[in-house]
């Protein structure tokens, strides 16, 4: 499990902000979210939103915990139509505004109880805990740290429900945590909590907890590795949960079966580099990765794997190293609902993100934990080599560009600065593209449909290619009645070139041709505007603006009395 990141105390009124600052100051890197135009000081710490359902619901689905000022019945409902959806549960809390009231709403095994108590304690109330486990023994006992397993959850309840009804219970094996529970104990319980990476063997006696102490290293086939890996445990009688990682020669970083059996048993994959003189494959590679002492388990049904068993759980992260990534993602037009789900997600499992300053604001907020490497605009390949310097480390790298990352933006730098290198190291970073809504789409979607049939699209910046190919390509576009999308139309660098290609364009088109102008759309203060060819001037496009310019079919019309007016080319020509 990741490391828990840092709560967002989200507020509805200036009222809440004095309790939330006292809440804040628990947690370092925590931040204020507040409704936007309800309060006014804002230090830079803080975070504001226009919409507390889709805001909670969002904070909820990357699995921040949340702690709301408000009415526990409010929070509740925001979060409700995700619960069903049993996947990251965060803890969530809800306090009164004046801090009299803590209540733990949901995220009972993500420590919700723990957060609970400790803000009920810098506010001086009594938590409002309901837990009757919790209660009685001041700690989860389902809830084992990082690192640990619980075999079997009904099992476990079951067994909780047994020390309720006043059973005690003996410890066997190491549990530190447990140290400082208030557990009835008794050497001669009949119940017994176990912690052993030994398979649970249905014994409703015994609450069993699996360290995550072994290591499997494989070398050979691909094929059935996750079959050959469950078969060495079962063999030795241990637990496939007890798995910590898979470890695999780092030289096969790219082989998708290796990925594909570490998902299967769902453990982190690691990789590493025998050293000559380390004995056989595969237990030279635990000998080069393990920094813990262990015992070497093998089994003759299992070919290539070994198991290394160590004393106690052991952290994934100390073992070898990771298959780097590097995703480079569009975040759409801005608003958030407009990025892709899989972009999200990569987002939320990057380590390290890289872009420009503004679009890496815009993809936040981000967690404590996650590194930003923010440029200026200008340095992309730069931007790109330095992506798969961080990513050839190990690291979960996101490259964020506006739109789509094909579209005039990184995706394109990203393997260019990749087929230049001969880095095998590079190649081994596992590289994807995932795709957003360009600025057209979000444009032309406003708009109505004004490429509803053929377009290109066109930069209109001469940066890196002549201003001739530009020209050239926009007579060919224009001549063959392509509506012609315009990104990058001007900028104070570039002051005539706007003119210059509308110019060659109306060579071509009417005068009451229609254009769409898009700026900022969806982003703060957005503004769509529809005029035509012959009222365009450049002093109405700026850097930020979309243009687009309608083929001989483009059509406008105002729909109902309140006189929407929508832009759409149609399928056909007459
Ligand atoms: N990869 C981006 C485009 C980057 S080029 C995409 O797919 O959208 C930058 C140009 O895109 C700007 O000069 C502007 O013309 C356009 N653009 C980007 N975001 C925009 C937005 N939110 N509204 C209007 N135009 C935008």
């Amino acid at each position: 499990m990741a490391r828990m990141s840092a709560p967002a105390i989200v507020i509805l009124g200036a009222g809440a902000l004095a309790t939330a600052r006292r809440i804040q100051s628990l947690y370092e890197d925590s931040q204020v979210h507040a409704l936007r135009g309800r309060v006014d000081v804002q230090a830079p710490a803080d975070v504001s939103y226009s919409e507390l359902g889709a805001h909670l619901q969002e904070l909820y689905a990357r699995g921040t915990p949340i702690v709301a000022l408000c009415a526990a019945g409010i929070v509740i409902r925001c979060v409700a139509p995700l619960l069903a959806n049993k996947g990251i549960e965060p803890p969530v809390l809800a306090v009164a505004e004046d801090g009299s009231a803590v209540v733990p709403l949901l995220g009972g095994l993500a420590g919700v109880n723990v957060m609970a108590r400790e803000i009920a304690a810098a506010l001086a109330v009594p938590p409002a805990i309901t837990t009757s486990g919790e209660l009685r023994f001041g700690t989860c006992v389902l809830n084992p740290p990082d690192g640990y397993a619980l075999a079997d959850l009904g099992q476990g309840k079951r067994f909780v429900s047994d020390l309720l009804a006043g059973e005690s219970t003996r410890i066997e094996g190491d549990a530190p945590w447990l140290d400082d529970a208030q557990l009835p104990r008794s050497a001669s319980a009949r119940l017994a909590i176990r912690v052993t990476p030994r398979a649970w063997d249905g014994r409703e006696d015994e609450l069993v907890i699996h360290p995550r102490s072994i290591v499997a290293a494989v070398t050979g086939s691909g094929d059935g590795m996750a079959a050959r890996v469950r078969e060495a445990l079962a063999a030795h009688g241990l637990a496939p949960l007890a798995l910590a990682a898979l470890l695999a020669p780092a030289e096969r970083m790219s082989e998708p079966a290796l990925a594909a059996a570490a998902a299967d048993l769902n453990v982190p994959l690691r990789f590493v580099h025998p050293h000559p003189g380390d004995g056989e494959p595969p237990d030279n590679l635990l000998h080069a990765a393990l920094r813990v002492p262990y015992e070497t388990l093998r089994d003759a049904s299992a070919a290539g794997v070994a198991l290394a068993l160590a004393p106690l759980a052991i952290d994934p992260d100390t073992i070898g190293r990771a298959r780097g990534r590097l995703t480079v993602i569009g975040l759409g037009p801005g608003r958030a609902d407009l990025m892709v789900p899989a972009a999200r997600t990569a987002l939320n499992e990057a380590t390290d993100i890289l872009g420009y300053d503004t679009y890496v604001k815009m993809a936040g907020p981000l967690r404590a934990d996650q590194r930003v490497h923010g440029t200026d605009n200008r340095e992309e390949m730069q931007r790109a080599r330095h992506a798969f310097e961080l990513a050839s480390e190990g690291r979960s790298v996101v490259m964020v560009s506006s739109g789509d990352p094909g579209v005039f933006a990184m995706a394109a730098a990203v393997l260019e600065a990749l087929e230049a290198s001969q880095n095998r190291e590079w190649a081994a970073v596992e590289l994807s593209i995932v795709p957003g809504v360009s600025a057209a789409l979000a444009t032309a979607a406003q708009a109505g449909a004004p490429l509803g049939h053929d377009f290109c699209m066109l930069s209109l910046s001469d940066n890196l290619k002549p201003w001739t190919i530009i020209e050239t390509r926009l007579r060919h576009a224009a001549e063959a009645d392509l509506v012609m999308a315009f990104y990058n139309p001007i900028s104070r660098a570039r002051p005539w070139q706007l003119d210059k290609a509308l110019d060659i364009v109306r060579e071509y088109r009417v005068a009451d041709t229609p254009v769409v102008l898009g700026r900022d759309i969806g982003r703060p203060g957005g503004t769509l505007r529809t005029i035509t060819l012959g009222e365009l001037r450049s002093s109405d496009v700026d850097m930020r603006t979309m243009v687009i310019v309608g083929s001989s079919t483009t059509r406008r019309f105002a729909s109902g009395a309140g006189g929407v007016e929508w832009v759409y080319t149609p399928r056909w020509y007459e």
